[in-house]
């Protein structure tokens, strides 16, 4: 029978009754044959709870000693969830054994915090599946070549598994979580969000990129890669539902171009909090300046999204550009210290409160004027655009944080989101 891994994010692990309801879940399969793997994530709230302890013991500048340090301390709450997993599921009289991310191990680089998967060994899990074992891995964690724990970034449980799914080569990956599966928008913000039963690999990369933490951007790119057949549904479905209902539910990612599937306009919005906008102002306008000011901010390994740079006035001009809200001080400080008085910039500011909004869609390859519709409906709404980005199939904006429902709550009607019919 097939090898199946299923990923069970936070809340689908949140409390002792969750857990024996994921393991109740996961022998259903494993007694209809399946040679299962679990990726679990840690209990909701508790990689937060881990981070904020930290919070309180780290002076407020990070440091790379620090960094790894965070890791050691966020990969904890995935290590109890698989201990606890395997009780569930030895209980159920499943046999069932945990392994952390190291003891597989799976190798990452040593970007700790956002470190990223480099090999995984399936020696030792291919044997204790043979032998009629389920198998569960931590999410989120790896090893790096000096033996450190690292962690992915959050989120990061999700590209375990797919990472997983990848090396194992299993026939399907089923990424289990708190709503039915991938919408057109987050269905907490716009109640009339569509279930959508398909999305193409591209548009949930760029839904994923864009800010729908519904799937770490990093797993969709690791499904791309490795073909790894990928779906997401709901972990709150009654546990006995029939399996091949349960199979078929939900969203699937597909990665073939299929004449007849539904190809809307836009198919989706997605929105970022996490970001913050630097604007350098009286920035000399000469060539260079956009390497000298971005240089910098690279070599901290910091990224950097949006750009902009304003027409210059007197040869003067304003250079505008986002990256993480959590890098934002560090930012400020690195220009306002050394680079802005080397390019003779006049200021350096830095604004949190601000949102990125998006919308993407295959469609959009086709169709001209789909920018122009999210620019009018956001001036019908009174909401001011910060700062633009396009490709073939989104157009991004930034605005005020405090317009963030509004904005995607009048896209999600001006593009029809709600009804099946708008395709291309
Ligand atoms: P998990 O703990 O299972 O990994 P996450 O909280 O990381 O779950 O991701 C699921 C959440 O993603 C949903 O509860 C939902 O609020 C949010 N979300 C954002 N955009 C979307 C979308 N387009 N479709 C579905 N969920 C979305
Ligand atoms: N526990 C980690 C987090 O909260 C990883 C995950 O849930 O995917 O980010
Ligand atoms: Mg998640």
């Amino acid at each position: 029978m097939a090898l199946i891994v299923h990923k069970y994010g936070g809340t689908s692990m949140g409390s002792t009754d969750r857990i024996r309801n994921v393991a109740k879940r996961v022998a259903k399969w494993a007694r209809t044959g399946h040679r299962m793997v679990v990726v679990p994530s840690a209990m909701s709230g508790e990689t937060n709870r881990l981070l904020g302890l930290a919070k309180e013991l780290q002076p407020s500048q990070v440091t790379p000693q620090s960094l790894r340090e965070l890791d050691m301390i966020a990969c904890a709450g995935e290590q109890v969830s698989v201990g606890l997993l395997a009780l569930a599921l030895q209980a159920e009289g499943t046999p069932a054994v945990s392994y952390t991310g190291w003891q597989v191990p799976i190798k990452t680089d040593s970007a700790y915090t956002k470190a990223r998967i480099e090999s995984i060994d399936d020696t030792r899990v291919r044997a204790d599946l043979d032998a009629g074992r389920v198998v569960i891995i931590t999410g989120f964690q790896g090893i790096d070549d000096r033996g450190y724990l690292t962690t992915l970034g959050r989120g990061g449980s999700d590209t375990s598994a797919v990472a997983v799914a990848a090396a194992l080569k299993a026939a399907e990956c089923l990424i289990y979580t708190d709503v039915d599966g991938v919408y057109t928008t987050d269905p907490r913000v716009v109640p009339q969000a569509r279930l959508l039963r398909t999305v193409s690999f591209e548009e949930m990369l760029e839904m994923a990129s864009l800010g729908s933490k519904v799937l770490q951007i990093r797993s969709v790119e690791f499904a791309g890669k490795y073909r790894v057949p990928l779906r997401v549904l709901s972990s709150f479905t009654p546990w006995d539902i029939n399996i091949e209902e349960e199979a078929r539910s939900g969203t699937l990612i597909t990665f073939e171009e299929d004449e007849k599937m539904e190809k809307a306009v836009v198919s989706g919005i997605a929105f970022n909090r996490d970001e913050a906008k630097v604007t350098v102002q009286g920035v000399p306008d000469k060539p260079g300046i956009a390497f000298q000011i971005l240089g910098p901010v690279a070599e901290a390994n910091i990224d950097v999204d949006m750009i902009i740079q304003n027409v210059s006035r007197d040869g003067k001009t304003d250079f505008s550009f986002t990256v993480p809200r959590n890098d934002l001080a560090r930012v400020l400080d690195l220009l306002r210290a050394s680079v802005a008085p080397s390019v003779g910039a006049a200021l350096v500011d830095g604004d949190a409160r601000i949102c990125k909004v998006s919308i993407v869609g295959i469609g959009m390859k086709s169709h001209v004027g789909v920018a122009a519709r999210m620019f009018s409906t956001l001036s019908n709404e009174g909401i001011n655009i910060q700062m633009i980005s396009t490709s073939e199939i989104k157009t991004s904006v930034v605005i005020d944080e405090k317009y963030m429902e509004l904005a995607v709550r009048a896209l999600h009607l001006a593009f029809e989101l709600d009804r099946e019919s708008q395709t291309a």
